[in-house]
């Protein structure tokens, strides 16, 4: 894998050395809160591989990937009522990437409403909790 760093937030969170509120879990992908969200309810899906990004995915685990995007993304969709659901997905620093631990962003969006600002303002976990349950009720 290209520059994969071991230590990334992603990597702890994998490992149980960084905490997260967890969404959903499988042998192969990982669903857990994100802790800046752009909306109520976004969601971030990895891999349980070392990829910096989708170009370092081989094509099982893309599609494992996928399938467990489209499984939170409709459960998301259900517990938290939105209209609409933004799946987003940044490859590297250019593409404003900031944790080099591949993922896919679940985000609601509403008529009218603009997206909040990518990763500036912190959300108590115990508010990021109430919402994963409601998720996981949907799963
Ligand atoms: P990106 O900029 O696409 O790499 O997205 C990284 C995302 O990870 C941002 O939306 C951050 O809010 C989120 N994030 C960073 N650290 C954590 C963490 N410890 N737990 C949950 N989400 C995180």
């Amino acid at each position: 894998m290209s520059d994969y760093d071991r230590d990334n937030i992603f990597a702890k969170i994998l490992r149980g050395e960084a905490p997260c509120v967890k969404v959903y879990e499988d042998d192969d992908t990982f669903a857990f809160m994100d802790i800046m969200p752009q909306a109520e309810g976004h969601v971030l899906v990895i891999p349980k591989t070392e990829a910096c990004d989708m170009m370092d995915l081989n094509e099982e685990m893309t599609q494992k990937l996928i399938v467990t995007v489209q499984k939170i993304a409709r459960a998301v969709k259900s517990a938290i009522g939105c209209p609409g659901v933004m799946l987003t997905q940044l490859n590297g620093a250019a593409a404003g990437q900031t944790v080099f631990h591949t993922h896919v962003h679940i985000i609601p969006r509403y008529d009218g409403v603009d997206l909040g600002i990518h990763a500036t303002d912190m959300v108590d976990p115990s508010e990021l909790e109430k919402l994963a349950q409601k998720i996981r009720m949907k799963i």
